[in-house]
Protein backbone atom coordinates (compact mmCIF):
# COMPACT_ATOMS: atom_id res chain seq x y z
CA UNK A 1 0.00 0.00 0.00
CA UNK A 2 1.19 3.24 -0.79
CA UNK A 3 1.35 6.04 1.86
CA UNK A 4 0.36 9.36 1.28
CA UNK A 5 3.73 10.92 1.15
CA UNK A 6 4.61 8.64 -1.42
CA UNK A 7 1.78 9.03 -3.22
CA UNK A 8 2.77 12.78 -3.60
CA UNK A 9 5.80 11.97 -4.82
CA UNK A 10 4.90 9.85 -7.25
CA UNK A 11 2.15 12.55 -8.19
CA UNK A 12 5.17 15.03 -8.74
CA UNK A 13 7.61 12.76 -10.90
CA UNK A 14 4.28 12.45 -13.17
CA UNK A 15 3.79 15.96 -14.24
CA UNK A 16 7.20 16.65 -13.99
CA UNK A 17 7.25 14.16 -16.77
CA UNK A 18 4.46 15.62 -18.83
CA UNK A 19 6.52 18.32 -21.17
CA UNK A 20 5.50 21.95 -21.50
CA UNK A 21 3.57 22.78 -24.24
CA UNK A 22 5.40 26.45 -24.65
CA UNK A 23 9.09 26.40 -23.42
CA UNK A 24 9.30 29.86 -20.95
CA UNK A 25 11.89 31.73 -18.77
CA UNK A 26 11.09 34.08 -16.21
CA UNK A 27 12.32 37.63 -16.68
CA UNK A 28 12.07 39.96 -13.63
CA UNK A 29 12.25 43.93 -13.71
CA UNK A 30 13.57 45.24 -10.31
CA UNK A 31 13.78 49.10 -10.45
CA UNK A 32 15.55 50.81 -7.30
CA UNK A 33 14.45 54.93 -6.54
CA UNK A 34 16.86 57.01 -4.85
CA UNK A 35 15.27 60.24 -5.01
CA UNK A 36 18.67 62.08 -3.86
CA UNK A 37 19.96 60.58 -7.03
CA UNK A 38 16.98 61.82 -9.44
CA UNK A 39 17.53 58.12 -11.57
CA UNK A 40 16.10 55.07 -11.43
CA UNK A 41 17.98 51.92 -11.26
CA UNK A 42 16.98 49.34 -13.15
CA UNK A 43 18.03 45.14 -12.91
CA UNK A 44 16.84 43.05 -15.34
CA UNK A 45 17.19 39.07 -14.09
CA UNK A 46 16.42 35.96 -17.29
CA UNK A 47 16.14 33.15 -15.59
CA UNK A 48 15.25 29.43 -17.29
CA UNK A 49 16.81 26.49 -18.86
CA UNK A 50 17.14 28.19 -21.35
CA UNK A 51 17.53 31.65 -22.17
CA UNK A 52 17.35 34.03 -25.58
CA UNK A 53 20.56 34.14 -27.52
CA UNK A 54 20.43 38.32 -27.49
CA UNK A 55 18.54 41.47 -26.66
CA UNK A 56 19.27 44.39 -28.65
CA UNK A 57 17.57 47.84 -26.91
CA UNK A 58 16.67 50.65 -28.76
CA UNK A 59 18.08 53.19 -26.03
CA UNK A 60 17.84 56.61 -25.54
CA UNK A 61 21.81 57.45 -24.35
CA UNK A 62 20.42 60.88 -22.50
CA UNK A 63 18.35 58.67 -20.30
CA UNK A 64 19.37 54.92 -20.54
CA UNK A 65 22.96 55.21 -18.59
CA UNK A 66 25.68 52.59 -17.25
CA UNK A 67 25.17 49.76 -18.83
CA UNK A 68 26.68 46.46 -17.44
CA UNK A 69 25.66 42.34 -17.01
CA UNK A 70 27.23 39.19 -15.91
CA UNK A 71 27.37 38.59 -19.46
CA UNK A 72 28.38 40.34 -22.77
CA UNK A 73 27.15 43.98 -23.05
CA UNK A 74 27.74 45.83 -25.98
CA UNK A 75 26.91 49.61 -26.20
CA UNK A 76 26.83 51.22 -29.90
CA UNK A 77 25.14 55.28 -29.63
CA UNK A 78 21.82 54.22 -29.70
CA UNK A 79 22.31 50.48 -29.30
CA UNK A 80 22.54 48.28 -26.55
CA UNK A 81 23.46 44.30 -27.71
CA UNK A 82 22.69 42.08 -24.43
CA UNK A 83 24.25 38.36 -24.93
CA UNK A 84 23.18 36.42 -21.91
CA UNK A 85 24.72 33.14 -21.35
CA UNK A 86 23.61 29.74 -19.41
CA UNK A 87 20.76 29.58 -17.16
CA UNK A 88 20.83 33.04 -15.66
CA UNK A 89 21.76 36.47 -16.84
CA UNK A 90 21.10 40.55 -15.56
CA UNK A 91 21.48 43.88 -16.98
CA UNK A 92 21.69 47.12 -14.96
CA UNK A 93 21.64 50.31 -16.43
CA UNK A 94 20.32 54.18 -14.92
CA UNK A 95 17.02 55.44 -15.91
CA UNK A 96 17.21 59.24 -15.53
CA UNK A 97 13.52 60.52 -14.76
CA UNK A 98 13.23 64.08 -15.56
CA UNK A 99 12.29 65.03 -19.40
CA UNK A 100 10.51 68.24 -20.72
CA UNK A 101 8.38 67.89 -23.31
CA UNK A 102 8.87 71.80 -23.64
CA UNK A 103 11.19 74.00 -21.90
CA UNK A 104 10.26 73.95 -18.24
CA UNK A 105 7.12 71.34 -18.83
CA UNK A 106 8.00 67.71 -17.59
CA UNK A 107 6.33 64.45 -19.23
CA UNK A 108 8.68 62.56 -16.58
CA UNK A 109 9.43 64.03 -13.46
CA UNK A 110 11.37 62.83 -9.99
CA UNK A 111 10.94 65.02 -7.02
CA UNK A 112 11.73 64.03 -3.10
CA UNK A 113 8.63 62.53 -2.59
CA UNK A 114 7.59 60.78 -5.77
CA UNK A 115 8.43 60.22 -9.18
CA UNK A 116 6.08 59.84 -12.30
CA UNK A 117 7.21 58.40 -15.59
CA UNK A 118 6.37 56.02 -18.72
CA UNK A 119 7.16 52.53 -18.00
CA UNK A 120 7.64 51.84 -21.92
CA UNK A 121 10.17 55.02 -21.42
CA UNK A 122 11.83 52.98 -18.69
CA UNK A 123 12.36 50.01 -20.43
CA UNK A 124 13.25 50.99 -23.85
CA UNK A 125 12.28 48.99 -26.94
CA UNK A 126 14.06 46.05 -27.49
CA UNK A 127 14.22 43.19 -30.31
CA UNK A 128 15.01 39.87 -29.15
CA UNK A 129 16.36 36.82 -30.78
CA UNK A 130 15.37 33.31 -29.31
CA UNK A 131 14.82 29.76 -30.23
CA UNK A 132 11.31 29.17 -31.62
CA UNK A 133 8.23 29.30 -29.07
CA UNK A 134 10.18 30.41 -26.43
CA UNK A 135 8.52 33.15 -24.37
CA UNK A 136 9.09 34.94 -21.03
CA UNK A 137 7.19 35.06 -18.27
CA UNK A 138 7.32 38.73 -16.83
CA UNK A 139 7.07 40.01 -13.08
CA UNK A 140 8.12 43.85 -11.75
CA UNK A 141 8.96 44.71 -8.30
CA UNK A 142 9.86 47.91 -6.98
CA UNK A 143 12.64 48.81 -4.24
CA UNK A 144 11.35 51.97 -2.21
CA UNK A 145 12.58 54.28 0.47
CA UNK A 146 10.08 54.08 3.49
CA UNK A 147 6.23 55.21 2.63
CA UNK A 148 6.47 55.04 -1.03
CA UNK A 149 3.92 52.69 -3.15
CA UNK A 150 4.05 51.96 -6.51
CA UNK A 151 0.68 52.23 -8.91
CA UNK A 152 1.05 50.88 -12.33
CA UNK A 153 -2.19 49.33 -14.90
CA UNK A 154 -0.93 46.17 -13.56
CA UNK A 155 -2.32 43.95 -11.35
CA UNK A 156 -0.06 42.80 -8.51
CA UNK A 157 0.48 39.79 -6.97
CA UNK A 158 0.29 39.03 -2.53
CA UNK A 159 4.33 39.83 -2.63
CA UNK A 160 3.61 43.41 -4.36
CA UNK A 161 5.11 41.98 -8.00
CA UNK A 162 3.21 43.41 -10.79
CA UNK A 163 2.63 41.04 -13.93
CA UNK A 164 3.62 42.30 -16.44
CA UNK A 165 1.62 40.25 -20.07
CA UNK A 166 2.11 41.90 -23.14
CA UNK A 167 0.45 38.99 -25.47
CA UNK A 168 1.21 41.14 -28.65
CA UNK A 169 4.83 40.00 -28.42
CA UNK A 170 6.74 37.25 -26.93
CA UNK A 171 9.02 39.27 -24.53
CA UNK A 172 6.62 41.25 -22.03
CA UNK A 173 8.20 44.61 -21.56
CA UNK A 174 6.19 46.94 -19.21
CA UNK A 175 3.76 49.71 -20.64
CA UNK A 176 1.96 52.46 -19.71
CA UNK A 177 1.78 55.23 -16.74
CA UNK A 178 3.33 54.47 -13.23
CA UNK A 179 3.15 56.54 -10.49
CA UNK A 180 5.76 55.87 -7.35
CA UNK A 181 6.17 57.81 -4.16
CA UNK A 182 4.19 59.09 -1.22
CA UNK A 183 0.92 58.46 -2.81
CA UNK A 184 -2.66 58.92 -2.26
CA UNK A 185 -4.89 56.92 -4.32
CA UNK A 186 -8.47 55.73 -4.78
CA UNK A 187 -9.89 52.60 -6.43
CA UNK A 188 -13.17 51.45 -7.97
CA UNK A 189 -14.27 49.22 -10.04
CA UNK A 190 -16.82 51.17 -12.58
CA UNK A 191 -18.97 48.84 -15.59
CA UNK A 192 -15.68 46.08 -15.00
CA UNK A 193 -13.14 47.97 -15.44
CA UNK A 194 -10.98 48.57 -12.12
CA UNK A 195 -10.01 52.22 -12.19
CA UNK A 196 -7.12 54.03 -9.82
CA UNK A 197 -7.02 57.36 -9.58
CA UNK A 198 -3.63 58.02 -8.00
CA UNK A 199 -1.41 61.38 -7.33
CA UNK A 200 1.40 62.27 -4.59
CA UNK A 201 -0.15 62.61 -1.07
CA UNK A 202 -2.94 65.50 -1.17
CA UNK A 203 -5.53 67.18 -2.41
CA UNK A 204 -7.44 64.13 -1.83
CA UNK A 205 -10.89 65.82 -2.77
CA UNK A 206 -9.91 66.01 -6.79
CA UNK A 207 -9.30 62.16 -6.68
CA UNK A 208 -12.84 61.71 -5.17
CA UNK A 209 -14.49 64.27 -8.60
CA UNK A 210 -12.37 62.50 -10.87
CA UNK A 211 -13.67 58.80 -9.67
CA UNK A 212 -17.37 60.58 -9.68
CA UNK A 213 -16.70 61.38 -13.11
CA UNK A 214 -15.76 58.40 -14.57
CA UNK A 215 -18.74 56.52 -12.37
CA UNK A 216 -21.45 58.93 -14.61
CA UNK A 217 -19.03 58.86 -17.96
CA UNK A 218 -17.05 55.47 -18.12
CA UNK A 219 -19.98 53.28 -18.69
CA UNK A 220 -21.47 55.28 -21.80
CA UNK A 221 -17.95 55.12 -23.40
CA UNK A 222 -17.65 51.52 -22.98
CA UNK A 223 -21.40 51.01 -24.55
CA UNK A 224 -18.73 51.94 -27.58
CA UNK A 225 -15.32 50.52 -26.94
CA UNK A 226 -16.75 47.26 -25.37
CA UNK A 227 -13.17 45.87 -25.55
CA UNK A 228 -11.73 48.74 -22.99
CA UNK A 229 -9.32 47.38 -20.72
CA UNK A 230 -9.81 45.98 -18.10
CA UNK A 231 -7.32 48.17 -15.66
CA UNK A 232 -7.27 51.44 -16.06
CA UNK A 233 -4.55 53.75 -14.06
CA UNK A 234 -5.40 57.94 -13.62
CA UNK A 235 -2.44 59.87 -12.65
CA UNK A 236 -2.30 63.28 -11.92
CA UNK A 237 -0.03 66.00 -10.69
CA UNK A 238 0.86 69.78 -11.17
CA UNK A 239 3.41 71.96 -12.26
CA UNK A 240 6.25 71.28 -13.53
CA UNK A 241 3.97 68.62 -15.55
CA UNK A 242 2.81 69.08 -18.65
CA UNK A 243 -0.48 71.31 -18.79
CA UNK A 244 -2.58 68.60 -20.27
CA UNK A 245 -3.37 65.07 -20.76
CA UNK A 246 -1.33 62.18 -21.94
CA UNK A 247 -2.62 58.91 -22.92
CA UNK A 248 -0.51 55.54 -22.56
CA UNK A 249 -1.54 52.17 -22.92
CA UNK A 250 -4.36 51.23 -20.42
CA UNK A 251 -3.96 54.45 -18.26
CA UNK A 252 -3.47 58.54 -18.97
CA UNK A 253 -1.81 61.72 -16.90
CA UNK A 254 -3.80 64.55 -16.51
CA UNK A 255 -2.11 67.55 -14.98
CA UNK A 256 -3.56 68.32 -11.95
CA UNK A 257 -5.07 71.86 -12.69
CA UNK A 258 -6.75 70.93 -15.56
CA UNK A 259 -10.97 71.05 -15.20
CA UNK A 260 -13.12 67.66 -15.68
CA UNK A 261 -15.30 69.96 -18.28
CA UNK A 262 -13.80 72.84 -19.50
CA UNK A 263 -15.68 75.92 -20.30
CA UNK A 264 -16.20 74.73 -23.76
CA UNK A 265 -17.66 71.71 -23.38
CA UNK A 266 -15.05 69.44 -23.28
CA UNK A 267 -12.87 67.16 -21.29
CA UNK A 268 -9.30 66.32 -21.79
CA UNK A 269 -9.68 63.52 -19.12
CA UNK A 270 -12.38 62.00 -21.55
CA UNK A 271 -10.90 62.63 -24.64
CA UNK A 272 -7.43 61.03 -23.79
CA UNK A 273 -9.73 58.11 -21.95
CA UNK A 274 -10.94 57.52 -25.68
CA UNK A 275 -7.40 57.55 -27.18
CA UNK A 276 -6.72 54.62 -24.07
CA UNK A 277 -9.97 52.93 -25.84
CA UNK A 278 -9.10 52.87 -29.50
CA UNK A 279 -5.08 52.73 -29.62
CA UNK A 280 -4.72 53.76 -32.76
CA UNK A 281 -2.61 56.08 -34.47
CA UNK A 282 -2.64 57.88 -37.57
CA UNK A 283 -0.13 57.31 -41.14
CA UNK A 284 1.51 60.50 -42.77
CA UNK A 285 -1.56 62.60 -42.96
CA UNK A 286 -4.71 60.99 -40.90
CA UNK A 287 -4.10 62.63 -37.11
CA UNK A 288 -7.65 64.01 -37.52
CA UNK A 289 -9.22 60.96 -37.78
CA UNK A 290 -6.94 60.51 -34.24
CA UNK A 291 -8.05 63.30 -32.31
CA UNK A 292 -11.53 63.89 -34.33
CA UNK A 293 -12.83 60.53 -32.79
CA UNK A 294 -11.26 61.37 -29.10
CA UNK A 295 -12.63 64.82 -29.17
CA UNK A 296 -16.23 63.69 -30.79
CA UNK A 297 -16.87 60.81 -28.44
CA UNK A 298 -15.42 63.48 -25.53
CA UNK A 299 -18.64 65.57 -25.91
CA UNK A 300 -20.87 62.57 -27.37
CA UNK A 301 -20.26 60.91 -23.64
CA UNK A 302 -21.01 63.82 -21.82
CA UNK A 303 -23.84 64.54 -24.16
CA UNK A 304 -25.16 60.98 -23.54
CA UNK A 305 -24.96 60.62 -19.96
CA UNK A 306 -26.46 64.07 -19.33
CA UNK A 307 -23.12 65.40 -18.31
CA UNK A 308 -23.69 68.51 -20.34
CA UNK A 309 -27.41 69.52 -21.81
CA UNK A 310 -29.04 69.67 -25.61
CA UNK A 311 -28.30 73.35 -25.59
CA UNK A 312 -24.57 73.33 -24.47
CA UNK A 313 -23.98 70.50 -26.86
CA UNK A 314 -25.83 72.20 -29.98
CA UNK A 315 -23.38 74.75 -28.88
CA UNK A 316 -20.58 73.10 -28.45
CA UNK A 317 -21.03 71.87 -32.04
CA UNK A 318 -21.44 74.96 -33.21
CA UNK A 319 -18.25 76.39 -31.81
CA UNK A 320 -16.84 73.94 -33.16
CA UNK A 321 -18.32 74.32 -37.14
CA UNK A 322 -16.89 77.68 -36.91
CA UNK A 323 -13.10 77.66 -35.17
CA UNK A 324 -12.98 74.62 -37.80
CA UNK A 325 -13.88 76.66 -40.81
CA UNK A 326 -10.35 77.89 -41.24
CA UNK A 327 -9.08 74.24 -41.74
CA UNK A 328 -9.09 74.04 -45.22
CA UNK A 329 -7.18 70.67 -45.78
CA UNK A 330 -7.64 68.04 -42.77
CA UNK A 331 -4.69 66.00 -43.68
CA UNK A 332 -1.24 66.43 -41.97
CA UNK A 333 0.88 64.41 -39.87
CA UNK A 334 0.14 66.42 -36.49
CA UNK A 335 -3.52 67.62 -36.26
CA UNK A 336 -4.19 71.15 -35.19
CA UNK A 337 -6.79 72.62 -32.88
CA UNK A 338 -8.55 74.13 -35.73
CA UNK A 339 -8.07 70.62 -37.55
CA UNK A 340 -9.82 68.63 -34.48
CA UNK A 341 -12.57 71.21 -34.81
CA UNK A 342 -13.37 70.43 -38.50
CA UNK A 343 -12.33 66.55 -37.77
CA UNK A 344 -15.42 66.25 -35.12
CA UNK A 345 -17.75 68.18 -37.98
CA UNK A 346 -16.79 65.76 -40.31
CA UNK A 347 -17.67 62.91 -37.57
CA UNK A 348 -21.04 64.40 -36.87
CA UNK A 349 -21.86 63.95 -40.86
CA UNK A 350 -20.21 60.62 -40.76
CA UNK A 351 -22.51 59.46 -38.30
CA UNK A 352 -25.58 61.28 -39.64
CA UNK A 353 -24.63 59.29 -42.92
CA UNK A 354 -24.50 56.35 -41.73
CA UNK A 355 -27.70 56.11 -39.49
CA UNK A 356 -29.35 57.62 -42.96
CA UNK A 357 -28.54 55.14 -45.24
CA UNK A 358 -28.77 52.15 -42.73
CA UNK A 359 -31.89 53.62 -41.12
CA UNK A 360 -30.66 54.08 -37.82
CA UNK A 361 -29.59 50.46 -37.67
CA UNK A 362 -25.86 51.50 -37.12
CA UNK A 363 -23.89 54.82 -36.77
CA UNK A 364 -19.99 55.88 -35.80
CA UNK A 365 -20.25 53.85 -33.00
CA UNK A 366 -20.00 50.52 -34.94
CA UNK A 367 -16.96 52.08 -37.37
CA UNK A 368 -15.22 53.22 -34.06
CA UNK A 369 -15.52 49.76 -32.35
CA UNK A 370 -14.21 48.68 -35.32
CA UNK A 371 -11.26 50.53 -35.78
CA UNK A 372 -10.82 49.93 -31.75
CA UNK A 373 -10.60 46.46 -31.86
CA UNK A 374 -8.49 46.55 -35.04
CA UNK A 375 -6.11 48.71 -32.96
CA UNK A 376 -2.64 50.44 -34.93
CA UNK A 377 -2.50 53.00 -37.83
CA UNK A 378 -5.55 53.91 -39.21
CA UNK A 379 -5.55 55.59 -42.83
CA UNK A 380 -8.55 57.68 -44.82
CA UNK A 381 -8.95 53.95 -46.56
CA UNK A 382 -8.73 52.64 -44.01
CA UNK A 383 -12.05 54.74 -42.52
CA UNK A 384 -13.99 54.75 -45.48
CA UNK A 385 -13.55 51.11 -46.13
CA UNK A 386 -14.93 50.55 -42.46
CA UNK A 387 -17.52 53.25 -42.45
CA UNK A 388 -18.41 51.71 -46.10
CA UNK A 389 -18.58 48.25 -45.08
CA UNK A 390 -21.23 49.08 -41.97
CA UNK A 391 -23.49 52.01 -43.88
CA UNK A 392 -23.31 49.31 -47.61
CA UNK A 393 -22.38 52.48 -49.45
CA UNK A 394 -19.63 54.47 -49.93
CA UNK A 395 -20.16 57.81 -47.58
CA UNK A 396 -20.09 61.10 -49.04
CA UNK A 397 -19.21 62.88 -45.96
CA UNK A 398 -15.49 60.83 -46.42
CA UNK A 399 -14.76 62.00 -50.03
CA UNK A 400 -11.12 62.50 -50.10
CA UNK A 401 -11.67 66.00 -52.29
CA UNK A 402 -13.72 67.73 -50.11
CA UNK A 403 -11.66 66.74 -47.04
CA UNK A 404 -8.79 67.79 -48.65
CA UNK A 405 -9.51 70.89 -49.70
CA UNK A 406 -8.99 69.82 -53.19
CA UNK A 407 -12.99 69.90 -54.65
CA UNK A 408 -12.55 71.08 -57.62
CA UNK A 409 -15.20 73.97 -58.74
CA UNK A 410 -17.70 73.05 -61.01
CA UNK A 411 -17.05 72.79 -64.95
CA UNK A 412 -18.71 75.87 -66.65
CA UNK A 413 -21.77 75.24 -68.49
CA UNK A 414 -21.53 74.77 -71.98
ZN1 LIG B 1 -5.69 63.72 -28.48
Amino acid sequence: MLTMPRLAVLAAMLIASVPALAATYDAHYRVEADPAVGNLRVELKLSGEQLPGKLVFSIDPQRHRNFTSTDSVEIQGASVTWRPRGKYSRLHYDFVVNHERAPGRFDSLMTQDWALFRADKLVPRVRVTAARGLESRATMEFQLPAQWTAVSAYPTTSDELMQIDDPERRFDRPLGWMLIGKLGKRSESIGGVQTIVAAPAGDNARRQDMLSFLNWNLPHLLGVFPEFPRRLLVVSAGDPLWRGGLSAPASLFLHASRPLISENRTSTLLHELVHVAMGIHGDGESDWIVEGLAEYYSIETLHRSGGISEQRYTEAMERLAKWGSSSINLMSEKSSGATTARAVIVMREVDAEIRSLTRGKASLDDVARELARRRGEVSLELLQATAQKIAGNPLKSLDRATLSGQTAKPAPTP
